[in-house]
């Protein structure tokens, strides 16, 4: 008769190809009963946007039907993100499990389009997420989510971020007195906005905070990248950023402060025919990988050049929520999932690390 252990051992065969290790020593598995062989468990996933959680899935049903005498009676699939920063180093951040900086070398890359849109995406897989709006000297995001008016309270001496489609949003865009009014201030005053809206927020349980960052290497992403511990930076690049090396500068800035890079992104990538849907890669094709493999950092995906991308962000539309079956709504999806994998793998890294100081 089949036990329990021999249940786990068989589990353990079962490997998460982005940890890269089984699915027992991960604590994946919870909740495991077994009786007169029937078998219930939890399969506890480490974030809910994982590309492979399909695949992690059907390889647990495998394993198990290859055990004689037993029969699977429930698996239920849950996620539960792990935690890619130090929560213990940052108490004023508890409630934020990791937190994702958008940077790029120079502006109009599309950093905001797809800070916006990653949020939007990780939300709809089942996460928590938030979005910051650091981007003090021009805040887009207000006019992309169409939310000119909306103004922030305060509650306890604690901001409270704007609800919005199933995210919540804290931007400077909230306190100008008009609308394309532009922010004058010096460094240190920038970074102690920033340091507020960070850390004297109500944030509410988040799993990701995605920072869209101002273009460059200035105060604000420094301070971002010295006064907490994130996960780390994701950079949006567009083929034409890479051949002037705009976006190897913000990648060398982080990696001389030790800021974990999450992968790099290109934008406007390609241009899909409306008459034939073939992929045109009219400014050249595979500068981001070329710069993932440069730096050895992972490559996160690439979003085409498409007007309803661009109509969407000025008519406070972004493009996943109004045409979430379009191509670039799909490739979006995918970069997300990506995102959350990566965020992973430095969790897991970071527990490693801890553990091994604790040892
Ligand atoms: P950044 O934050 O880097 O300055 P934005 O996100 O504000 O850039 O984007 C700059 C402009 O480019 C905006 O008008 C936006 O709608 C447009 N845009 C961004 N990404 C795309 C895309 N993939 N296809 C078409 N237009 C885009």
């Amino acid at each position: 008769m089949v036990g329990i252990d021999q249940v786990l051992t068989k589990l353990a065969t079962v490997i998460d190809p982005d940890l890269k290790k089984d699915i027992v020593s991960m604590g994946m598995i919870k909740d495991l009963e077994l009786n007169d062989g029937n078998l219930k468990f939890t399969l506890e996933l480490t974030t809910p946007a994982c590309p492979f959680n399909d695949q992690i899935e059907q390889d647990v049903r495998r394993a198990i039907n290859e055990l004689d005498g037993i029969k699977i009676s429930d698996i239920k699939v849950t996620a539960k993100v792990m935690e890619g920063r130090s929560l213990d180093a940052d108490e004023a951040m508890s409630s934020v499990k990791n937190i994702i900086g958008v940077a790029s070398g120079k502006g109009g890359v599309g950093k905001s389009t797809v800070s916006l849109n990653l949020a939007l995406a990780l939300a709809q897989s089942g996460a928590k997420v938030g979005l910051l709006d650091a981007d003090i000297y021009g805040p887009s995001i207000p006019l992309m989510l169409g939310m000119q008016k909306a103004f922030m309270e305060v509650d306890n001496n604690k901001l409270q971020p704007v609800e919005m489609n199933g995210i919540q949003v804290v931007s400077f865009g909230f306190f100008a007195e008009q609308e394309h009014q532009a922010a004058i201030y010096r460094g240190p005053i920038i970074s102690g906005i920033l340091k507020q809206f960070l850390v004297d927020t109500n944030w509410s349980n988040l799993d990701y905070l995605v920072v869209d960052l101002p273009p460059g290497t200035g105060d604000i992403p420094l301070t971002l990248a010295q006064t907490i511990p994130i996960t780390g930076i994701l950079v949006v690049t567009t083929p034409q950023d890479v051949a002037s090396n705009v976006a190897t500068k913000a990648i060398g800035m982080f990696n001389k402060l030790n800021v974990p890079i999450i992968g790099v992104i290109e934008n406007m990538s390609y241009f899909i025919c409306p008459k034939c849907s073939d992929k045109h890669y009219v400014f050249g094709e595979g500068g981001a990988k070329r710069i993932s493999e440069k730096f050895n950092i992972p490559f996160i995906g690439e979003i085409p050049l498409n007007s309803g991308i661009m109509e969407g962000s000025d008519k406070g539309k972004p493009v996943i929520l109004s045409h979430p079956s379009s191509p670039s709504a799909e490739a979006i999806r995918m970069s997300a999932k990506n995102v959350a994998a990566q965020c992973s793998i430095l969790a897991a890294k970071l527990k490693e690390e801890m553990q091994g100081a604790t040892a």
